[in-house]
């Protein structure tokens, strides 16, 4: 999706990814390779100018090397901080910004220590390598604790309090080269096993006061680290007050209704904001559903024959958990609601 923003923009394309025909391969000269081989990627550095990721868990050492030919953007020090529940977590308490109550966890002392301060129920996370709700439990009892501590404790842990949150928000903006920011309004997430199912943008019910909230969390976050391309920060709304989840510097699931919903999407901005070019206009009109089609596909006779749906496929094969494509419609037109039902139904009868 970066690469179909790009191309009307004069822009040519060079992809680096592990996977034989990448989905990207469609509209750019693909390099196979691993991220962290320095043949491959001094192969894929020639003659570039730019170069950005849209996936947390490239390393962030290979960015280093490809760093030494061409600009990385966004930088690699928020990068970092993202691949790190506790740097992630350490920098919002420098910001002053909140975020579920949180402890590192190392060993089963500091696992009881843990618990002690943050009480339960609470989240096991792996610290590192953890998406789509995979190297997570939710724990409600202290022998449940220390069952997922056996079964997670390998690498370095964080125990989090379990937010009650009325429901959960993203705030998708972009910062240029030349430090402005803009962002698109919040969205609402649902997320079934940790998985992001539907987004609805504009989220519903909001008033200038949280959406100021979440502009001023996601300015100060990117200012910090001088961000350069779309950042997401994931956000928990516990009656009205905004906490942390997670930050994504990248381009965002919830953020693909921008396709057809904003004036500049997500993925032209990102674009336009790492090649050094003007930023578009993040204005939203209408409200606009997103549903994910995750590990199985409805057929696209039947998605295309319910009017206005946008169907979004990346190419992937069928495997479990897995984000597959997605579909957008427009909800703020009569029968737009009802459509928006039919089409999450169709999703969640196909999800594997
Ligand atoms: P994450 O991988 O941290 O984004 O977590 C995936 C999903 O798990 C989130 O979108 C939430 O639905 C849920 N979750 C994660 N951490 C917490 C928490 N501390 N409290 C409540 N729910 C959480």
């Amino acid at each position: 999706m970066l690469g179909i923003a790009a191309l009307p923009l004069g822009i040519e394309l060079r992809f680096l990814d592990p996977a034989p025909n990448g989905c990207a391969s469609a509209v750019g000269e693909q390099i196979v390779g691993a991220y962290d081989d320095p043949e491959v990627i001094g192969r894929f550095c020639e003659g570039l100018d730019v170069v950005t990721y849209e996936f947390e868990n490239v390393s962030a050492a290979a960015l280093e090397q490809i760093a030494r030919h061409a600009f990385v953007w966004p930088p690699i020090s928020i990068l970092e901080v993202s691949q790190d529940r506790l740097s992630e977590k350490e920098c919002m308490q420098s910001l002053g910004i909140g975020t579920a109550g949180f402890q590192r966890v190392d060993t089963e002392d500091d696992l009881d220590r843990a618990l002690g301060e943050i009480g339960l129920p609470a989240v096991l996370k792996t610290r590192r390598m953890g998406y789509d709700g995979k190297g997570q439990a939710v724990v409600r009892t202290v022998d449940e604790a220390t069952a997922a501590f056996a079964e997670l404790g390998r690498g370095g842990l964080i125990l989090e309090s379990l937010v009650p949150f009325d429901r959960e928000l993203s705030i998708i903006a972009v910062r240029s080269m030349t430090g402005e920011f803009r962002a698109y309004p919040l969205v609402q997430n649902t997320h079934r096993a940790g998985i992001l199912r539907t987004s609805i943008a504009p989220a519903p019910d909001i008033d200038s006061g949280l959406q100021a909230e979440a502009e001023s969390i996601s300015k100060r976050i990117a200012d910090k680290y001088g961000h350069v391309g779309v950042l997401t920060v994931e956000l928990f709304d516990v009656g009205g007050k905004l906490l942390v989840n997670e930050l994504a510097p990248r381009v965002h699931n919830s953020g693909h209704w921008s396709i057809e919903g904003a004036v500049t999407s997500q993925f032209e901005n990102h674009v336009r904001a790492v090649a050094g070019l003007p930023l578009g206009s993040t204005r939203v009109e209408g409200e606009w559903t997103m549903a994910n089609l995750i590990g199985g596909v409805p057929p696209a006779e039947t998605l295309l024959g319910i009017a206005g749906a946008q169907l979004h496929l990346y190419g992937k094969s069928e495997r479990p958990g897995r984000k597959l494509g997605h579909v957008t419609v427009r909800t703020d037109r009569p029968g737009g609601p009802a459509t928006a039902q039919e089409i999450c139904g169709l999703a969640d009868a196909h999800a594997l």
